[in-house]
């Protein structure tokens, strides 16, 4: 696919949870139709997308009548199985490429290709057993972070490692997963950059948002971040080059520690990013729309900031507070669609358009 997807088109996408459901609007907006593949029932992108394909990942039938019924196929989630991925790239093109999702997948490639394009992330080694364990964290020191390489999210499968006496107790915990030891960074604070990148290779960067996680998720993005212009442009930079290495379509999200030496980068996710929510409110095209633009071959949009913003998801009996900020000015309200709350569940979030 080099021409521009025409109006009445169908994007695919896999996964059909709340970043699925807002990609759906945004292609909606510009007259591409969405066609949703979730292995899980109801998902929140299937009320708002043209059409939902329930069925689990390695049904060959569901996945060629899917395939065959779109343009192109994107993703809302970076864990699609390798062998689903086989056969949709051999019937439609997949934005963005496979080597981003390999590269995402699995935080030791993750690591390995950050470090190999000269960018600094945590120091880390591979731990495949225990001896390996006790090595790294004498090479490393402690506190360190055992991670699982792989399914990781929301600070899922990760374990504080504060004395190396608690090694099997942390090896223990992760069940007998791959995984990866990080060192402590000792940061002031974490940003993220919001970054897309179209077919031709034309680079577009939102501004970076500053986070603030509590439990391990996401509670607030604000906008300006605290950061001095080189550490703004160095973001952007970075990105950038991030993007480019992986020859990548579409929107990325780039995780970075701010520390007294430079930017850390964490991690990147393959996709829209909780911490790009903002942009709905603070920019005229937003970081779905811009996805929605690269897979489809349309040039980039303006991702300008005009609004200072501050994103706040609303996780569990957080939605309980919604009737009132219905009535609060400068309040942007967005529900997911979900069922009950559940402690930990991402529900919504409310962009506030703060004034100067
Ligand atoms: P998410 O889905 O929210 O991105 P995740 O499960 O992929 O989370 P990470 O981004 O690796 O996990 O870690 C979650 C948070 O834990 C980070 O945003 C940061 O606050 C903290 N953290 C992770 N790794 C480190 C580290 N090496 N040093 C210090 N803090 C860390
Ligand atoms: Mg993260």
């Amino acid at each position: 696919m080099s021409d521009p997807l025409q109006p009445g088109a169908c994007i695919g996408i896999l996964g059909g949870g709340q970043l699925g459901r807002m990609l759906s609007v945004a292609a909606a907006r510009l007259g591409l139709r969405s066609h949703i593949y979730d292995p899980g029932a109801n998902p929140p992108a299937g009320h708002v997308a043209e059409r939902v394909t329930t069925a689990p990942w390695d049904d060959e039938g569901a996945l060629r009548a899917f395939a065959a019924s779109v343009d192109v196929i994107t993703y809302e989630f970076e864990n699609i199985p390798t062998a689903t991925l086989d056969l949709l790239e051999s019937l439609r093109p997949v934005r963005p490429n496979r080597r981003a999702l390999a590269v995402s997948q699995d935080r030791l490639t993750e690591k390995d290709f950050l470090t190999g394009l000269g960018l600094t992330t945590a120091p880390y080694r591979d731990i495949p057993d225990a001896a390996a364990l006790d090595a790294a964290l004498a090479a490393i020191g402690a506190p360190a972070i055992l991670k699982t390489r792989r399914l990781g999210y929301d600070g899922k499968g990760q374990v504080r490692i504060v004395d190396p006496a608690e090694a099997p107790a942390a090896m223990a915990e992760l069940g007998g997963a791959e995984a990866i030891l990080e060192g402590f960074v000792t940061f002031t604070h974490e940003v993220s950059v919001i970054a897309a990148r179209g077919p031709g290779g034309e680079v577009a960067c939102f501004d970076p948002g500053e986070n603030v996680h509590r439990d391990g998720i996401l509670r607030t993005t604000t906008v300006p971040a605290r950061l001095t212009n080189a550490q703004r442009v160095d973001a952007v930079l970075l990105a950038s080059r991030v993007l480019t290495a992986l020859d990548y379509v579409g929107v990325m999200g780039v995780e970075l520690f701010v520390t007294a030496q430079g930017l850390v980068v964490n991690e990147i996710a393959p996709r829209v990013h909780n911490s790009g929510h903002w942009t709905q409110a603070g920019c005229a095209i937003d970081q779905f729309e811009q996805h929605v633009r690269a897979v489809a071959g349309w040039p980039l949009g303006n991702g300008e900031r005009y609004a200072d913003v501050v994103m706040e998801n609303l996780i569990g009996d957080d939605v309980d507070r919604v009737p009132d900020l219905a009535r609060t000015a400068d309040v942007q309200i967005h529900l997911y669609g979900k069922g009950a709350p559940r402690p930990g569940r991402k529900m919504g979030h409310i962009n506030r358009i703060l004034r100067g």
